[in-house]
C-alpha cells in the first residue's frame, strides 16, 4: 500500500516538474520541409484540378468527387469530422451541396477556436468552349491544397485552442457555403478567435517569391502578427483595397456574421496570372515550388500563432 502511495506521489511530482514540451516552441521553418512536401503539394493540386473533377461544380457531380477526395484525406490524416460525415449541408438552386468541416484534436466549447478555410468549388464545364473544363487549379485547388497540407501538419501536434478546417461549397455562386456555415456557427455560439482563408496562391507575387498579400490589410493586426513571425511574408496590395477583395471571398461571411477578424491570403495580384476564371487555369500554369513555400510558411506562422494563443485585434474604424 505504502509503495503504491510512493509511486503515486512520484508520478504526481514528475507530472508537475516535467510537463510535456510542445515541440512547436522549438520548431524552425526549415524543419517543416519534410512535413509539407513539394511532392504532396503537386499530388493534391493535380488531383483536384484533374479533368475528371469536372471543374468541381455541384450540379455536374464534380464537386462531390472533390469532396470525396477531401474526406478521405481528412480520414487518413487524423482530422476528425466536426459535423457527421464532415458535412454542413445547404440547398442551392434545388440541389443539395455541402461544406466539409473537420476538427483537429478534441473540440472544447469553452476554448477559443481558430478557423482555417478555402473554397473547394469552381465553375464547372462550359460546353460552348473547345477546352470546356474549368479546372480551377489556381482558383482554388491551390488554396484547398494549402488548407489540407496545413491541417495534416497541425494534426500531428496537441493544441490548447480548437482548430477547425472548412472547405467551402458554392463560393463561386456568391459565398453561399461560407454564409451558411457562418450563420450556423453563430447560432451554435462557436467562440471564433479569427479566420484565415486561402485563395489563389499558385503564382509568384510580383513583389517577390514566398510572399502573399492579405485582404483587409488595415482592418486588423493579422498582417503584423504574421510578419512578426516571418518578416515580409504578408504584403499590402493596393489593388486588393481598390477592388475591395476583402468582400470577395469566404472570409467576408465570417466577418459579417460573426464580427471577427477574417481575412484571405492570396498571391494573385492581377499581373501574375492570365487565366482567372478561364479554362486555361490549369496546374502547369502554376509555380508549384513557390506555392509549396507559401504553404510551409503559412503553416509555420499559424502553428506559432495558435501555440502562442495570439489574439487578433480587429480595427473597427475600417468597418
Ligand atoms: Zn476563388
Amino acid at each position: 500500500m505504502r509503495l503504491i502511495l510512493i509511486v503515486f506521489v512520484l508520478a504526481l511530482l514528475m507530472g508537475c516538474f516535467n510537463p510535456v514540451q510542445n515541440p512547436i516552441e522549438s520548431l524552425s521553418l526549415e524543419e517543416i520541409h519534410d512535413q509539407i512536401s513539394l511532392s504532396e503539394t503537386k499530388q493534391i493540386l493535380y488531383t483536384l484540378a484533374a479533368d475528371s473533377m469536372k471543374g468541381r461544380d455541384t450540379k455536374n457531380g464534380g464537386f462531390a468527387k472533390a469532396a470525396d477526395f477531401v474526406t478521405s484525406y481528412f480520414e487518413s490524416n487524423n482530422i476528425r469530422p466536426f459535423y457527421p460525415n464532415y458535412r454542413d449541408s445547404l440547398q442551392i438552386d434545388g440541389v443539395i451541396s455541402y461544406n466539409l468541416v473537420g476538427q483537429i484534436g478534441d473540440f472544447d466549447p469553452t476554448k477559443k477556436t481558430v478557423l482555417l478555410g478555402a473554397h473547394l468549388d469552381h465553375i464547372g464545364i462550359n460546353p460552348q468552349k473547345g477546352d470546356s473544363i474549368y479546372n480551377g487549379a489556381n482558383d482554388n485547388a491551390a488554396g484547398t491544397t494549402a488548407v489540407l497540407q496545413i491541417s495534416r501538419f497541425l494534426a500531428s501536434y496537441d493544441w490548447d485552442q480548437n482548430i477547425l478546417i472548412a472547405l467551402f461549397a458554392e463560393e463561386e455562386k456568391g459565398l453561399k457555403g461560407a454564409y451558411h456555415l457562418a450563420e450556423r456557427m453563430k447560432n451554435d455560439h462557436i467562440n471564433l478567435n479569427y479566420m484565415v482563408n486561402f485563395e489563389m496562391i499558385g503564382t509568384v507575387l510580383t513583389s517577390g517569391t514566398n510572399q502573399v498579400y492579405i485582404t483587409g490589410f488595415e482592418r486588423s493586426n493579422m498582417a503584423d502578427v504574421m510578419n512578426s513571425i516571418v518578416p515580409n511574408f504578408v504584403q499590402f496590395l493596393p489593388e486588393a483595397k481598390e477592388f475591395n477583395l476583402f468582400k470577395r471571398s469566404d472570409n467576408y461571411a465570417f466577418y459579417e456574421k460573426m464580427n471577427i477578424p477574417a481575412q484571405t491570403l492570396s498571391s494573385f495580384d492581377f499581373k501574375n496570372f492570365d487565366y482567372y476564371h478561364q479554362a486555361g487555369d490549369e496546374p502547369h500554369q502554376l509555380d508549384i515550388e513557390n506555392m509549396n513555400q507559401i504553404v510551409r510558411t503559412a503553416a509555420f506562422i499559424l502553428a506559432k500563432m495558435i501555440h502562442q494563443k495570439d489574439t487578433i485585434e480587429g480595427y473597427p474604424e475600417f468597418e
